[in-house]
Parts: C-alpha cells; structure tokens; sequence
C-alpha cells in the first residue's frame, strides 16, 4: 500500500496522489471516486482548475459510501494567482503586495482550522529562504510543489528543501503531454527508451518508473489522469524499487526542461525560474 512523506507538522502526506489540473469537470467526479477505489488519499486540486465542486462531490459520495473516512484523506488546494494582477491587455503587473503578505493571509487559514497546513508552489530557493526568515513567520511551509521528472530533475532544490523539513512535491511527473502548450517538437517522457528498458526490466509501465523514480528520493509525485486503468496503474509502484544504476541511468537524462514555463509570468518581478534553482 501507498507510503507516506512525514511532513514538519508530524502530519503523513501519501506520496503519490492524483492530479487534477485539466481533468475535465464531467470525468474528475469519476476519477477521484476510481482513485479513492484504488486506494489514493491525497487529491490534489486548485481553485483555477475549476472542477474543485466535482471533486468535492465525487469525495462526499465516497465518505457516505464509507469507502473513505476524511480523516484518512490529504486534500490539496492552491490559491488563486494572487500574485499575478494583469492590465485590460493581459499583461502582468507588478503589485504592491508581496507573496510575504499573501503569507499572513494563509497563516489565518491555520489559525482558524480552515486548514491543516500550508504548502508554495514553483518557489525557488531564494524565494523560500525569503519566506522562512520573514518576521514573524507563524506557520513554515511543509511542501513546495514543482514540477520534477527525468528532464528536470531538481537535485539541488530538492537537497536544499529536504535540508529545511519542506518535502518535495513533484508535478507533471509523466511530463504533462496533455498540457495546452505542448509542442510537435517537444520530448515525450513517457517514451524515453531507456525509461521504457527499464520499465521492461522490472515487469512495469514507462509511468510507473516515472513516479517510482520520485519516491526513491521520498519525493511526493501526482500523476494526473482521468482514466481508470491508468489511475490504477500509477499508484501500483510499491512493489518493484528502481536499484542505484537505474536511478543514475534517469538522473542523467536531466536537461532542465519544463512542460510548465508559466510562461505568461515571465516579465513579473517573481517570475521563480531565472535561477538555476
Ligand atoms: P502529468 O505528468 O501527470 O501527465 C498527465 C497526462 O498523462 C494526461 O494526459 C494523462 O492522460 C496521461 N497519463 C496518466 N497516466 C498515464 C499512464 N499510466 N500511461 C500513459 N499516460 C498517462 O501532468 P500534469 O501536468 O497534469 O501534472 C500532474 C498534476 O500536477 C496536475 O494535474 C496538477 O494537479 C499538478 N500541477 C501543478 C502545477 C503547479 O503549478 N503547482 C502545474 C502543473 C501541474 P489521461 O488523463 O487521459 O489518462
């Protein structure tokens, strides 16, 4: 069964959970009902993906069914990008506000019980190290999500995160090819030959080296899909390990390459990717 990453908070996050970014409203509810069925308890979502209500509802029908108790469940959200205002043009604008003030707003959410723990996303390691020494920083993050995968493998954000109590969790672990920006051009994770050699190796999918990679590092992956067969698929990764030279084999493959260069925040003041990490 599925493990588990101990977050600063004592708190156990399951390390693999499903993915919901472009899982359309009338396929999520269906999803998270299979997932719950094949045993994930970590959803993650976000308000801009705009299916949170059926997500919600597939979750409610499986606590009445008792396939699930809450308590058991690791729901994820995200906040919209508050820190992205654009002009009547769409261009992005600089705000007064800091993701240093956005901060004291989620701090609230804790206080209140509204949530059990606050997490960032896409931050780099100047901006956490800006975080974790703000006056009177209330409540650490326990996680930074980003995107992580054998082209863009995060060595050194990944150490220097573990080396702070943040875990790492990774998104777009297959590669995200169903992402609007994909290009003809761009490469194709999951048919990396060396990938599908190993694969073949240990009697597993492209996909589930994929993530099984992450949890070798006790990095949390979300592999998103609206399939049942391939949500089942992805969380069947506990019962193979990927030995050293598998591991060095995908390490080397590393290219820094992102399927999500959110692009339309390049020219905004915290625009995360213009350090190495
Ligand atoms: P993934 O790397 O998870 O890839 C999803 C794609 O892979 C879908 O097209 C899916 O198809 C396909 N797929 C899933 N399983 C398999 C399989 N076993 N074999 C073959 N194909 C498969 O991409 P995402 O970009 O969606 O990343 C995962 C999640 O990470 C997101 O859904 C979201 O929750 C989060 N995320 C967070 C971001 C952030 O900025 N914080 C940014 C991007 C993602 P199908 O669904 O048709 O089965």
């Amino acid at each position: 069964m599925a493990a588990f990453v101990k977050l600063s908070t004592k708190a156990k996050m399951p390390i693999v959970g499903l993915g919901t970014w472009k899982s359309p409203p009338d396929k999520v509810k269906e999803a998270v009902k299979a997932a719950i069925d094949a045993g994930y308890r970590h959803i993650d979502c976000a308000y801009v993906y705009q299916n949170e209500n059926e997500v919600g509802e597939a979750i409610q029908e499986k606590i009445k069914e008792k396939a699930v108790r809450r308590e058991d469940l690791f729901i994820v959200s995200k906040s919209g990008n508050a820190f992205l205002p654009t002009d009547d043009k769409g261009n992005v604008l600089s705000s007064k506000y800091t993701f240093l003030d956005a901060w004291e707003g989620m701090e609230e959410l804790v206080d209140q019980g509204l949530v059990k723990a606050l997490g960032i996303s896409n931050f780099n390691h100047f901006q956490i190290e800006r975080l974790l020494n703000k006056p009177g920083l209330k409540h650490k993050p326990v996680t930074n999500q980003v995107e992580c995968h054998p082209y863009l493998t995060q060595e050194k954000l990944i150490q220097y995160c573990h080396s702070k109590g943040i875990a790492v969790t990774a998104y777009s672990p297959l590669g995200s090819p169903d992402r609007p920006s994909a290009k003809p051009e761009d490469p194709v994770l999951l048919e990396i030959p060396k990938i599908k050699e190993i694969a073949a190796k240990h009697k597993k999918t492209a996909a589930q080296v994929l993530i099984r990679f992450h949890i070798e590092r006790n990095v949390v992956a979300i592999p998103k899909s609206v399939t049942p067969s391939r949500i089942q698929e992805n969380i069947q990764v506990f019962d193979f390990q990927l030995s050293e030279e598998d591991m060095a084999a995908i390490l080397s493959f590393n290219r820094n390459w992102r399927a999500c260069g959110l692009f339309a925040a390049r020219r905004n003041e915290d625009f995360p990717f213009h350090v190495e990490y």
